[in-house]
């Protein structure tokens, strides 16, 4: 007795061709995940040294190269992004000279670059999120901040922001002119002239140019989390447990699943709304979203929505140990159309239930030869060069308690050096 369809192909040896934008670490994890399946990727990266060309195809070229893109769709099976900055254009034209084999869709991309569109996506699928206006002008801003912001407030651009960067607090009426200067400096200016029917990175989804800058309520908020889920051809979304998070300089640094507390209970009664979000955007693959966690009286807590990222997300790293199937086997699974993976976490025997993710920020970066070894700890290197600010790895540790959990994390940080980095 035979299990399963058999395979039409001609090639024997692979299942599947994936092709992926962006040839940095999600793309190097999504092979190293995606192998084990048969799958074959390819990768398009503007950077000749981009760590997943050690694991699959990779055509250097850029995102709104025409003659690179057509060189990187051929033959294949699926198109997918490990980088979010990748122009919804691009993934555009693309989905328009293959259609049926991009996702996440080019929309949810776009979406997801733009904060004022993410947020007002995240409110039509009954999310809560902080209250925001769109400014575009000094006067613009002191209006909203003088109206339903207030202050203090937190000033972001609505586009190409990442890693806290585009963004600063205001707390008195004093810095909002030199805020908004400041915050307006990073908007980046397309350059060049890339070919018209690829489209610039940075465009407007109106076409519209111009400072375009996003002003939201400052959170006070107690915790951050991510819900980190995936969505199937047949349109199920799978939920892996609730993920907490710390920051610092905008860079995520730890990571603790599943969150305890009262958000475990909220979140429970927000995945419809998430679902939602996800069928509004006919959504396929992984999607992180990370939210607030603010407290409320008598123990109860309120979430609310800050950003998503349509893609494998850093939060998500503890599952590619944790996990029956890492959100990076399951981002494969989703956007080849093939059924999806448990998202259910793992008890390691005599070690625990609880895990964690450190990153390993700039460097040295560590010697797998002389690192301890512990049964409760796994390293992942990116095949990164240390540079300052750089992510290059990180580590899955799992324990028998939060707070066991918590002792181990501090001992990574304590004993290897890019645990703590900036
Ligand atoms: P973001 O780029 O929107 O993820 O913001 C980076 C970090 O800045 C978040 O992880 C928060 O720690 C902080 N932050 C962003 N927006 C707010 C807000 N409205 N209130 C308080 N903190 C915020």
């Amino acid at each position: 007795m035979s299990i399963g369809r058999h395979r039409a192909t001609a090639d024997l040896r692979h299942t599947a061709t994936l092709g992926v934008l962006g040839g940095g670490q999600l793309g190097r994890m999504l092979a190293l995940a995606g192998a084990p399946l048969g799958v074959r990727f390819r990768f398009l990266d503007p950077d000749p040294d981009a760590p997943a060309g050690d694991v699959g195809e990779l055509i250097v070229g850029r995102f709104d190269d025409a003659a690179a893109l057509s060189r990187f769709a051929e033959g294949l099976d699926a198109i997918t992004y490990e980088f979010e900055n990748v122009p919804a254009a691009t993934a555009r034209w693309l989905a328009a000279q293959r259609p049926g084999i991009v996702s996440p869709p080019p929309n949810a991309l776009a979406v997801a670059q733009d904060r004022l569109e993410e947020k007002r996506a995240f409110e039509r699928a009954g999310l809560a999120v902080p209250a925001y206006a769109a400014v575009s002008s000094v006067d613009e801003l002191r209006k909203a901040i003088e109206g339903p912001i207030g202050l203090p407030c937190v000033l972001k651009t609505r586009r190409m922001g990442y890693d806290g960067k585009g963004q600063a607090v205001i707390r008195s009426h004093g810095e909002i002119g030199v805020s908004f200067e400041d915050v307006a400096r990073h908007l980046r200016v397309p350059n060049g002239s890339p070919e018209q029917d690829v489209g610039r990175a940075g465009e407007s989804a109106n076409g519209a140019s111009g400072v375009e800058l996003l002003v939201e309520a400052f959170v006070p908020f107690a915790r951050e989390v991510s819900a980190i889920c995936v969505r199937g051809a047949g349109g199920e979304t799978h939920f892996y447990p609730l993920t907490e998070n710390t920051h610092s300089g905008g860079i995520l640094r730890t990571s603790i699943a599943p969150a305890t507390g009262p958000e475990s209970v909220t979140f429970r009664q927000i995945r419809s709304n998430i679902d939602r979000l996800l069928a509004d955007m006919e959504y396929r693959g992984v999607l992180a979203i990370e939210l607030f966690v603010v407290e409320e009286g008598k123990g109860g807590v309120r979430m609310l929505g800050n950003e998503m990222a349509p893609r494998v997300h850093n939060s998500g790293h503890w599952t590619m140990d944790g996990s029956v199937t890492g959100q990076f086997e399951n981002h494969v699974r989703a956007v080849l159309g093939w059924p999806i993976g448990s998202t259910s976490h793992l008890p390691v025997e005599g070690s625990g239930t609880v895990w964690g993710m450190v990153n390993l920020i700039g460097g040295p970066i560590p010697d797998p030869a002389s690192m301890p070894r512990e049964p409760w700890m796994r390293l992942h290197l990116y095949g990164k060069a240390a540079r300052r600010g750089r992510k290059i790895g990180h580590i899955n540790a799992c324990a028998v308690s939060r707070a066991d959990l918590e002792r181990r994390i501090g001992w990574i940080r304590g004993s290897i050096p890019a645990a703590t980095a900036d």
